[in-house]
């Protein structure tokens, strides 16, 4: 196998030649360059919380996430790598030498290293290709009582909907279609993880979620406690919507979806400080202000058009705020904002325009 040198934020490592190989998921160790965000905002958060961390990321591929959270943070103090292929362990060995980094590195499957691992880790990063549902049970076994857990999820289609009984399967949901089926896909995940959080006894609060492209990103905070996880159910309920009306429901019926998570997606304020990293701060400070919004749905322009034609998200965020209804852009969607307004109100204060 020949191997190359890739840089990543400060950190340089061995991935196979990808000239060699017809897509990146033929390559005998996985690595996929769009997943940098995904890897430059975990260690953001990492930053912010704390130090002496013990990380474990089970499904390690090349090992650069757990490099990078090592050299770029600065908040880890053990490092725990795993992958079941061989070849990606010995990658994985030849970056820990590469950066000088220490880790524990195991070949073996991952939730049988997360159940070995019992209650040590602080943090633990499920981010495997696909879908994460398999190894969450596990990973739950492997966090301390008060811990976080992130999760990345490329399963998208089937989270928001696309394929109905494969997402009923897999997550236990039914979504419906929607003009913010991005957002139900979003929810649809943190609502899975909540439910398997509270079989296991614990609470979930996030700390930020979000979509980009071709994948969703969670971390959560999670505190152990039976009584604490069954305030849970208290943001697990459904989402109806019909022809632009939107609420929040206790079941399920032919126009609602879920069950979904509708409490906030994200800390505001952890988010704010995550700005201090001086990277993707636009993207921050506009997920910071869309946590504040408490609605579990975004609208589109599109959903006031009159004639044919929908009013611009300038014109929708002039003419709300004209109104006193307070609305922001949202990440999921360019054609998108989210308010706390009802679709009557929004009709009311959009159609004249
Ligand atoms: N987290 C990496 C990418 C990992 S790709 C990054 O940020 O770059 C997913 C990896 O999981 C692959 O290397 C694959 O070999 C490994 N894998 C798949 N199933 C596994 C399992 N059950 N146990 C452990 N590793 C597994």
């Amino acid at each position: 196998m020949k191997l190359i040198v890739k840089k990543e934020g400060q950190v340089e490592f061995y991935i196979p030649d990808p000239s060699e190989y017809q897509s990146i998921y033929s390559a005998p160790v996985f690595y996929n360059p769009a997943m940098e965000k995904n890897r430059t905002i975990s260690i953001l958060l990492l930053r912010e919380l704390g130090s002496g961390l013990t990380v474990c990321e089970p499904l390690s591929g090349t090992g650069v996430r757990g490099i990078r959270y090592v050299i770029e943070s600065k908040a880890v103090d053990k490092l725990i790598l795993n992958d079941i292929s061989k070849t990606a362990v010995e990658i994985i060995k030849k970056n820990l030498n590469l950066n000088g980094v220490d880790a524990e590195v195991y070949n073996e499957d991952a939730n049988v290293l997360l159940h070995r691992l019992k209650g040590v880790c602080d943090v633990v990063d499920i981010d495997p290709f696909g879908s994460p549902a398999p190894f969450i049970h596990a990973a739950f076994k492997a966090l301390r009582e008060e811990a976080v857990l992130c999760v990345t999820a490329t399963d998208t289609a089937v989270l928001v909907g696309r394929y109905s009984r494969k997402c009923l399967r897999r997550y236990g949901s039914t979504v419906k279609k929607t003009p913010f089926y991005i957002e139900i896909g979003l929810r649809n995940l943190v609502g899975y993880l909540a439910r398997v959080a509270a079989s296991e006894d614990f609470y979930i609060e996030p700390l930020f979620s979000y979509w980009e492209a071709h994948y969703f990103r969670i971390c959560l905070r999670v505190i152990k406690g039976a009584r604490n996880a069954d305030d849970v159910f208290n943001f697990l309920k459904y989402v109806e919507y019909r022809r632009g009306f939107r609420k929040i429901v206790d079941v399920l019926n032919e126009a609602s979806s879920g069950p979904l998570w509708v409490g906030p997606l994200g800390e505001p304020a952890i988010v704010h400080k995550m700005t201090r990293g001086g990277v993707y701060t636009d993207f921050l400070n506009l997920l910071e202000i869309e946590y504040a919004v408490d609605a579990p749905w975004y609208y589109r322009t599109f959903e006031f058009a009159k004639g044919g034609k929908g009013p611009t998200l300038r014109e929708v965020l002039k003419y709300t705020k004209e109104a006193g209804i307070y609305a922001t852009p949202t990440h999921m969607a360019r054609d998108g904002f989210k308010t706390e307004a009802s679709y009557g109100e929004l009709v009311k204060t959009l159609y004249f325009y």
